[in-house]
C-alpha cells in the first residue's frame, strides 16, 4: 500500500476494442448521452440553472417532511457532465461539447462572488445556503459538479468548469473544518470526498485532501452536527425523518463502523472515498475499516447479481442476510457505486477478491440498470419479478440514469492499472493501452470474446526489450485457467488471484489465456431464506435468469431445475445481438389436483419442459414478462 502499487490505467488511456463493452459504449455515446441532455431539458434541470432569474417553480412537489429532490438537480447536471466526458474521450462530438460549454457558461454565471455555487439555493433561499446539511445535499451536488469538471478537463483539456469548481471547493474549505469560526459539518449524501481525492490527484493540491479527510473523520462524531443544525433551524432532531443517523451512515465515526448499515449509495461512496484516503495517506487503521466493512457487505449483505440494499424504506441495507429477490431494491447507484469501492479496494491490495466484486457488480447488477437501447432504466432491480417491472425512460430521481452511463463510459479505467514494476489486467473483453514500465513504453493490446468466451490474447509490444510482471486476474469463478507465452504453456501460479508471468518481454510476444466458462450452479448461504431449495445460474461473469419471453407458457416461477440436469452454453443469434443462453431439461410444475384445490395433500406434478436463461442483465427488454435468478431446485 504505498505509490509503489499499482493504479489504473485511466479511461482516457485505454481503448475499448472487443464487441462486447464497444456495443455498450457505442449505444451509450449515440443514444444515452444525447437522450439524457434532453430529459433534463425537459425536466427543467437545466433551466434551473440559468440564473440570476425569478426561480422557476417547485416542478417536484415537496413530499410530507418538506422535502423536495428538486435540491439536487445540479448532482444530475454534474453527473451528465461526467458521463459526456467519458464518452468524449471515445469521441469527439462538437454537438455534445457546445451542450456542455452551454451548462458551463450557466453554471460561471451562477457562481456568487464568493465561491458559492448551488442553482437551489441561490436561486430560492440564498440566505439558508449550509442550514440544512443533512437533508439538502449541497456538498453532494459540488462534488458531483466538480467530478464532471474533472472530467471534463481530462477529456478535452478545458478548464473553465474545473475553475469554476477549484473556487467553490475554496469557498467550501474555508467554510468546513475545525478552525474556530469553522462550520464542523459534513453532507448527509457522501459524495464530496470521492471528488476531493480526484481533483487531488489532478492537482496534487494537498489541501483537497485534507479536506476529504476531514469530512470522513469528522463524520459521526459527537456533539452530533446534525443535531445541533437542526436545532439551530428550529427544528426537533428527534423528528428526523429517516429517524436514526444509521440511515447516512453518521451514527458513529467512521473508522469504528463495522457494519454497513443505512441507504446503501451513501455507504458505498462514504466507503469509496474511505479507500481512496487510506491509499493516499498510507493510512493503515482506515484501511482496516475498509476491511471490516466489505467482510460484512460481501459476506452477508450482497445479491448474487452484486445488488445491494434489499428495502425500498431507506433505499438501504436492513439486516444480515436479508435478501429478498421480488422487493429487492438494489438500486443501479448502488451497484455503480460497489464497482468504484471494488476497484479502491483492488488497489489498496491488488487481491482479485475486489476484482471478482467489481466484475460481479459491473456485468450483473450495473448492467441491468440500461436498456439494452440505451434509454430505459431500472432504478430498483429486483431478482424476481411476476412482469410488474418495467424500465423507464425518466424518473423525478434520475441519480442511476446518469450513473450507469458513466460506469459504461468509464470502463476502460477499470481494465486495465500499471506500476512501476509491471501490468495487471482485471478486466478482459478488448482493451488496448500503452504504459510506461521503467521508462519504456510497453503497448499491450487484449483480444478476446469475453465474457461470452474465455479465451483471451495479449499481445505485448515494448519499443525495447524489458522485464516486468504481467499481472492477469484469474477470476474466482475459474477453475482451470491455463496460460501459454509465444504458445508454450508456463505454470499457472495463481497468487491472491493473479498470475504474475515475470520474463523479458519483446516486441510481439503473445500470452495466451483461456478461462475455461462452465455453466455454475450457485447456492445461497442457508440463512438467505429467501433462496433456499434454489439455485442460481452462472457462466463466466455472468450471472443468468430465467424470463418468459424464452420460456413461454406460464409464469418461470413454476420453473424448476432438477439437481442432475445438465446445462448447456448455446450462442443465440436471435436473442438480441447475439448472446449466451444456458439450456437445460427443466421442469414445469403443475397442479396435482385438477379441480385446482389450494393446498391439496400432494405434491404438484412434475411436466419435462425446456429450460433457457439469459444474462441477468438482458431481462426486460422485450415484452413484459415474469423472471427470475433463483430458480426452484428439484430432486428429479
Ligand atoms: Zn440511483
Amino acid at each position: 500500500m504505498t505509490k509503489r502499487s499499482y493504479s489504473p490505467v485511466p479511461f482516457s488511456e485505454v481503448a475499448v476494442t472487443g464487441p462486447f463493452w464497444r456495443e455498450r459504449l457505442d449505444v451509450v455515446l449515440a443514444r444515452t448521452i444525447p437522450s439524457q441532455h434532453a430529459r433534463l431539458a425537459e425536466a427543467h434541470i437545466l433551466e434551473a440553472l440559468k440564473l440570476p432569474q425569478p426561480p422557476p417553480p417547485l416542478y417536484i412537489p415537496r413530499n410530507s417532511h418538506n422535502f423536495t429532490m428538486q435540491v439536487f438537480w445540479d448532482s444530475d447536471v454534474g453527473k451528465w457532465i461526467e458521463a459526456a466526458s467519458y464518452a468524449l474521450a471515445h469521441r469527439r462530438d462538437p454537438d455534445i461539447e457546445a451542450k456542455v460549454d452551454a451548462i458551463v457558461d450557466d453554471l460561471d454565471r451562477a457562481q456568487r462572488p464568493d465561491g458559492y455555487l448551488n442553482s437551489w439555493y441561490n436561486g430560492r433561499e440564498p440566505d439558508k445556503r449550509w442550514t440544512n446539511l443533512r437533508d439538502n445535499h449541497e456538498l453532494y451536488n459540488a462534488g458531483h459538479l466538480l467530478e464532471g469538471a474533472i472530467a471534463y478537463f481530462r477529456a478535452t483539456g478545458r478548464r473553465r468548469l474545473l475553475d469554476v469548481m477549484e473556487r467553490y471547493v475554496d469557498h467550501i474549505a474555508a467554510t468546513f473544518g475545525t478552525a474556530p469560526g469553522q462550520k464542523r459539518g459534513y453532507c448527509g449524501h457522501q459524495e464530496i470526498e470521492l471528488a476531493l481525492v480526484k481533483l487531488y490527484r489532478l492537482t496534487g493540491d494537498k489541501r483537497r485532501l485534507d479536506l476529504a479527510s476531514y469530512f470522513i473523520d469528522e463524520r459521526g462524531r459527537q456533539p452530533h452536527y446534525f443535531t445541533g443544525e437542526a436545532l439551530a433551524r428550529g427544528d426537533d432532531p428527534a423528528d428526523y425523518w429517516a429517524k436514526t443517523y444509521e440511515y447516512n451512515q453518521s451514527h458513529i465515526p467512521v473508522r469504528e463502523q463495522t457494519r454497513m448499515v443505512g441507504h446503501a449509495v451513501r455507504g458505498m461512496y462514504m466507503a469509496s472515498a474511505m479507500a481512496d484516503l487510506a491509499f493516499e495517506r498510507d493510512d493503515e487503521a482506515l484501511k482496516r475499516a475498509c476491511e471490516a466493512l466489505w467482510r460484512d457487505v460481501t459476506t452477508a449483505q450482497m445479491y448474487v447479481t452484486g445488488g445491494l440494499g434489499p428495502s425500498e424504506t431507506n433505499e438501504g441495507f436492513t439486516e444480515p442476510y436479508d435478501l429478498p429477490n421480488e422487493s429487492a431494491y438494489a438500486e443501479t447507484c448502488a451497484a455503480v457505486a460497489l464497482a468504484f469501492w471494488a476497484q479502491r479496494m483492488l488497489h489498496l491490495d491488488l487481491d482479485g477478491a475486489y476484482a471478482d466484486v467489481m466484475e460481479l457488480a459491473l456485468y450483473n447488477g450495473a448492467l441491468s440498470g440500461l436498456s439494452r437501447e440505451g434509454s430505459h432504466y431500472f432504478y430498483a432491480n429486483p431478482l424476481e419479478s411476476r412482469g410488474q417491472h418495467k424500465r423507464w425512460a425518466w424518473h423525478l430521481c434520475p441519480c442511476c440514469t446518469m450513473n450507469v452511463s458513466r460506469l459504461v463510459a468509464s470502463i476502460a479505467g477499470y481494465a486495465i492499472s500499471a506500476s512501476e514494476s509491471g501490468v495487471a489486467f482485471h478486466l478482459y473483453g478488448g482493451f488496448e493501452t500503452t504504459a510506461e514500465i521503467g521508462g519504456v513504453k510497453v503497448a499491450l493490446s487484449e483480444r478476446s470474446d469475453y465474457p461470452w468466451h474465455g479465451g483471451v490474447e495479449i499481445r505485448v509490444e515494448p519499443e525495447t526489450p524489458i522485464a516486468f510482471d504481467l499481472k492477469l486476474r484469474i477470476p474466482g469463478w475459474a477453475h482451470s485457467a491455463t496460460v501459454a507465452v509465444n504458445g508454450a504453456p508456463v505454470e499457472l501460479v495463481v497468487e491472491r488471484g493473479y498470475a504474475n508471468i515475470r520474463r523479458r518481454w519483446s516486441r510481439g510476444d503473445i500470452v495466451t489465456l483461456n478461462l475455461p466458462m462452465p455453466p455454475e450452479r450457485l447456492y445461497a448461504h442457508p440463512r438467505v431464506r429467501m433462496d433456499i431449495g434454489r439455485v442460481a445460474l452462472r457462466r463466466g461473469p455472468l450471472i443468468y435468469c430465467v424470463e418468459e419471453a424464452d420460456n413461454p407458457g406460464a409464469a418461470v416461477q413454476s420453473l424448476t431445475l432438477p439437481r442432475a440436469a445438465s446445462l448447456e452454453a448455446e450462442w443465440r443469434a436471435d436473442v438480441f445481438d447475439g448472446a449466451m443462453t444456458l439450456v437445460g431439461e427443466g421442469r414445469r410444475l403443475e397442479p396435482a389436483d385438477a379441480r385446482g384445490a389450494l393446498y391439496p395433500p400432494s405434491q404438484p406434478r412434475l411436466k419435462a419442459d425446456k429450460v433457457t436463461a439469459i444474462p441477468y442483465h438482458l431481462w426486460a427488454n422485450r415484452e413484459p414478462g415474469s423472471m427470475q435468478v433463483w430458480i426452484g431446485e428439484t430432486v428429479e
